[in-house]
Protein backbone atom coordinates (compact mmCIF):
# COMPACT_ATOMS: atom_id res chain seq x y z
CA UNK A 1 0.00 0.00 0.00
CA UNK A 2 1.21 3.55 -0.78
CA UNK A 3 2.39 5.98 2.16
CA UNK A 4 -0.94 7.91 2.17
CA UNK A 5 0.67 10.87 3.89
CA UNK A 6 3.49 11.21 0.72
CA UNK A 7 2.18 9.46 -2.07
CA UNK A 8 0.85 11.88 -5.01
CA UNK A 9 -2.51 11.88 -5.83
CA UNK A 10 -3.82 8.98 -7.81
CA UNK A 11 -5.72 11.53 -10.19
CA UNK A 12 -3.54 14.14 -10.68
CA UNK A 13 -0.49 13.28 -9.59
CA UNK A 14 0.72 16.38 -7.82
CA UNK A 15 2.42 15.47 -3.99
CA UNK A 16 0.60 17.08 -1.12
CA UNK A 17 1.00 20.69 0.18
CA UNK A 18 1.55 21.35 3.64
CA UNK A 19 -1.44 20.92 5.74
CA UNK A 20 -3.51 19.56 3.05
CA UNK A 21 -5.92 17.37 4.00
CA UNK A 22 -6.88 14.36 1.22
CA UNK A 23 -8.55 11.38 1.21
CA UNK A 24 -6.70 7.79 1.42
CA UNK A 25 -7.46 4.96 -1.07
CA UNK A 26 -6.68 1.79 -1.61
CA UNK A 27 -4.43 2.71 -4.09
CA UNK A 28 -3.16 6.04 -2.99
CA UNK A 29 -5.10 9.66 -2.19
CA UNK A 30 -7.02 11.91 -3.64
CA UNK A 31 -7.08 15.83 -3.44
CA UNK A 32 -9.39 17.74 -2.62
CA UNK A 33 -9.11 19.52 -5.83
CA UNK A 34 -9.59 16.27 -7.36
CA UNK A 35 -12.67 15.52 -5.52
CA UNK A 36 -14.64 18.83 -6.29
CA UNK A 37 -13.55 18.25 -9.94
CA UNK A 38 -14.74 15.02 -9.87
CA UNK A 39 -17.91 16.17 -8.07
CA UNK A 40 -18.63 18.51 -10.78
CA UNK A 41 -17.41 15.90 -13.69
CA UNK A 42 -19.82 13.01 -12.49
CA UNK A 43 -22.88 15.11 -13.16
CA UNK A 44 -22.08 17.13 -15.86
CA UNK A 45 -19.71 14.60 -18.30
CA UNK A 46 -17.49 16.88 -19.21
CA UNK A 47 -14.10 16.07 -19.37
CA UNK A 48 -11.78 18.16 -17.78
CA UNK A 49 -7.94 18.78 -16.81
CA UNK A 50 -6.52 17.85 -13.23
CA UNK A 51 -4.60 20.83 -11.55
CA UNK A 52 -1.82 18.32 -12.02
CA UNK A 53 -3.13 18.71 -15.78
CA UNK A 54 -3.72 14.86 -16.16
CA UNK A 55 -7.28 14.45 -18.41
CA UNK A 56 -10.26 13.64 -16.31
CA UNK A 57 -13.20 11.53 -18.00
CA UNK A 58 -16.44 10.61 -16.76
CA UNK A 59 -16.88 6.38 -17.21
CA UNK A 60 -20.84 4.87 -16.43
CA UNK A 61 -20.65 1.74 -18.23
CA UNK A 62 -19.96 -1.40 -16.61
CA UNK A 63 -17.58 -2.59 -19.04
CA UNK A 64 -15.41 0.42 -17.22
CA UNK A 65 -12.70 0.05 -14.72
CA UNK A 66 -14.84 -0.51 -11.07
CA UNK A 67 -14.19 2.12 -8.47
CA UNK A 68 -10.54 1.58 -6.80
CA UNK A 69 -12.05 2.94 -3.50
CA UNK A 70 -14.98 0.81 -3.16
CA UNK A 71 -15.00 -1.88 -6.11
CA UNK A 72 -18.19 -1.06 -7.80
CA UNK A 73 -19.22 -0.53 -11.14
CA UNK A 74 -22.80 0.05 -10.47
CA UNK A 75 -25.65 0.49 -7.46
CA UNK A 76 -27.59 -2.40 -6.54
CA UNK A 77 -31.24 -0.77 -5.39
CA UNK A 78 -33.63 -2.13 -2.43
CA UNK A 79 -34.83 -4.24 -4.83
CA UNK A 80 -32.20 -5.62 -6.54
CA UNK A 81 -32.20 -3.73 -9.52
CA UNK A 82 -28.87 -2.46 -11.29
CA UNK A 83 -28.74 1.27 -11.44
CA UNK A 84 -25.03 2.94 -13.14
CA UNK A 85 -22.73 4.13 -11.00
CA UNK A 86 -20.51 7.49 -12.82
CA UNK A 87 -17.05 7.03 -12.01
CA UNK A 88 -14.17 9.75 -12.60
CA UNK A 89 -11.43 8.19 -14.42
CA UNK A 90 -8.26 9.36 -15.11
CA UNK A 91 -6.94 7.59 -17.99
CA UNK A 92 -2.70 8.39 -17.70
CA UNK A 93 -2.65 7.22 -14.13
CA UNK A 94 -4.99 4.42 -14.58
CA UNK A 95 -7.11 5.81 -11.37
CA UNK A 96 -11.13 5.59 -11.24
CA UNK A 97 -13.59 6.70 -8.50
CA UNK A 98 -17.38 6.54 -8.25
CA UNK A 99 -19.66 9.51 -7.28
CA UNK A 100 -20.75 7.97 -3.87
CA UNK A 101 -17.37 7.58 -2.95
CA UNK A 102 -16.71 11.53 -4.43
CA UNK A 103 -19.04 12.19 -1.94
CA UNK A 104 -18.11 10.68 0.76
CA UNK A 105 -14.51 12.22 0.08
CA UNK A 106 -15.99 15.75 -0.18
CA UNK A 107 -18.00 14.88 3.68
CA UNK A 108 -14.51 13.77 5.10
CA UNK A 109 -12.56 17.20 3.48
CA UNK A 110 -15.50 19.34 4.63
CA UNK A 111 -14.78 17.73 8.25
CA UNK A 112 -10.73 17.81 8.26
CA UNK A 113 -10.94 21.58 7.21
CA UNK A 114 -13.26 22.72 10.47
CA UNK A 115 -10.94 21.40 13.06
ZN1 LIG B 1 -5.51 15.47 -7.14
ZN1 LIG C 1 -16.61 4.04 -5.02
Amino acid sequence: MADQRTASCRFCGRAPAPGEHRVPGPDGPICASCIAAGLKLVHDGQARPSRGETVLVRVTSRDDEACEFCERRERYTFLGFRRSLARMKCPELGAVICADCLDHGGDLINKAYRH
